[in-house]
């Protein structure tokens, strides 16, 4: 029987921890916010945006939200990136994924100020991650990290396996567990063996984005399982990239979905928001 890793729990904790944090930096006069813009008016972006928008008051500090029409120019956007670099009141930018398909993300990702890119999807956070500098990192990865050491999973000198190497889940997830001293192999659509490889892991995490994908056939007896997949069905129930039922009696430890990582991506871009006060101290 797997320990179940609590996200829930967990993400409400480094909320609660936040709030105090936050607390205490105002009554030395200091302040943070948190701009959100969101091109469109996708649905599961605005639950996102207003989730986010919530967590904020929940800490204590500000939140700004632009809201902006579909048929916004890139231009426009930039334009709206560059004034809330230059306000010294907004100490995060975020920008919501994804754009509509007439604005080069990459462009727009660029064009906000390093210094307040609290998704840490800017190059120049992303390259501070793999010298080992500090910088901001991306919210996911990062509520990984704190699952495990908050649950007890040791890290260091253990086989990490991390299957997909996207620029927001893979890639620094596997170089966060390099920095936690993991031996990491990284995985993807064009990997051979992929079950072999897999049975090796003493922690897996699993980013491929295909439902139920992994089997028992994919996980070492006393593995931890890390499932950040999200999918939702026509009834609106939610499942991971791993089947729960199967990895849970061989796994030591595992992440339910819902309940597993997903939370824990808000309150970890809840804790950059705060690193902006904590970089002042
Ligand atoms: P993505 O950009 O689609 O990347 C998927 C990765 O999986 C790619 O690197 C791909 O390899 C690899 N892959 C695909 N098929 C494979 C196969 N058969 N064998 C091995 N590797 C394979 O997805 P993502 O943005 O990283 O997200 C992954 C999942 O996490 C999705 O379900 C997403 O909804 C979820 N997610 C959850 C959160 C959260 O807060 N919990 C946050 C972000 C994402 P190639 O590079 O070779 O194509």
């Amino acid at each position: 029987m797997a320990k179940i890793i609590d996200g829930k729990k967990i993400s409400a904790e480094i909320k609660e921890e936040l709030k105090q944090e936050v607390a205490k930096f105002k009554e030395q006069g200091k302040e943070a916010a948190l701009a959100v813009i969101q091109v469109g008016n996708d649905p599961a972006s605005s639950v996102y945006v207003r989730n986010k928008k919530r967590a904020c008051e929940y800490i204590g500090i500000g939140s700004l939200s632009y809201e902006l029409p579909e048929e916004t120019s890139e231009e426009e956007l930039l334009k709206l990136i560059a004034d809330l670099n230059a306000k010294q009141e907004v100490s995060g930018i975020l920008v919501q994924l994804p754009l509509p398909s007439h604005m080069d993300e990459d462009k727009v990702i660029r064009a906000i100020d390093p210094a307040k890119d609290v998704d840490g999807f800017h190059p120049q956070n992303v390259g501070a991650l793999v010298i080992g500098q500090k910088g901001f990192v991306s919210c996911t990865p990062a509520g990984i990290i704190e699952l495990l050491k908050r649950s007890g999973v040791e890290i260091a000198g253990k086989h990490c396996v991390v299957i997909g190497r996207s620029n927001i889940v893979g890639k620094p997830m596997a170089l966060l567990m390099l920095r936690e001293n993991a031996t990491v192999t990284v995985t993807h659509s064009k990997t051979q063996n992929l079950k072999e490889i897999c049975k090796q892991a003493d922690i897996l995490i699993v980013a491929i984005g295909k439902k139920e994908f992994i089997t028992a056939d994919y996980i070492k007896e006393g593995a931890a399982v890390i499932d950040v997949g999200i999918h939702r069905d026509e009834n609106n129930k939610l499942s991971g990239d791993v089947k729960f039922d199967e990895a849970e009696p061989l796994a030591s430890a595992i992440t339910p979905v819902p309940g597993g990582v997903g939370p824990m991506t808000i309150a970890m871009l809840m804790n950059n928001c705060v690193e902006t006060m904590r970089r002042d101290a």
